[in-house]
């Protein structure tokens, strides 16, 4: 089984008249954040740890701020297209590891529902997600919003391919050959980053 470990940096300012948004949940707040999209520092950390984690370049490849489409857009579309980049490249998510560093409003009371909001979105457990909050102390950064966020993976063990076929098989490369048998040699092509093409057409699942 392979893993591999991916980190994220984002960072916001602080500005008034639109709402807060962190981890996909709405926050009472006198300001929120600046942005293209909806400003959503911690998701898009997330999301970069995760592109990065399978070499699939940044947020910015995908959602360039350019691109009128994204204005405005809820970040955890984002974070949909990650996870799709993950699945494709065959890994899951062991767990997400976050810090956000910001001087307001306290994210200690809302801890626990953060960590369930993204546990959600990233389809795993809320024990499988860590958030945790620090002021700027020294910094000198109190109207800007932090996120830091570091993902691991591993390899989708392929529990469900007819494994007894080849119950002598030890070692994930044989594994793989059954797997290019039943989707097609051609199918399975390996891109210039080293990721594996998808299967399907991912459209498809919209
Ligand atoms: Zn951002």
């Amino acid at each position: 089984m392979s893993m591999r470990i991916g980190y994220g940096f984002d960072s916001h300012a602080f500005k008034p008249g639109v709402p807060l948004i962190i981890g996909g949940l709405p926050i009472e707040h006198t300001e929120g954040l600046a942005g293209h999209s909806d400003g959503d520092v911690l998701l898009h950390a997330i999301t970069d740890a995760l592109l990065g984690a399978v070499s699939a370049g940044d947020i910015g490849t995908f959602f360039p701020p350019s691109d009128p489409r994204w204005k405005g857009a809820a970040s955890h579309i984002f974070l949909q297209t990650a996870l799709e980049e993950v699945a494709t490249a065959g890994f899951k998510i062991v767990n997400v590891d976050t810090v956000l560093v910001l001087a307001k409003p306290k994210i200690v009371p809302i801890a626990g529902e953060l960590r369930e909001r993204v546990a959600e979105l990233l389809g795993v457990k809320p024990g499988e997600v860590g958030i945790k909050a620090k002021t700027p102390e020294g910094l000198n950064q109190d109207h800007v919003a932090v996120a830091h966020a570091t993902v691991l993976l591993e390899s989708v063990r392929l529990t469900d391919a007819p494994v007894q076929m080849v119950a002598t098989a030890d070692v994930d490369d044989e594994i793989n050959e059954v797997v290019k048998g039943l989707v097609g040699e051609g199918s399975r092509d390996v891109s210039a980053l080293g990721r594996k093409r998808p299967a399907f057409d991912t459209d498809d699942l919209t």
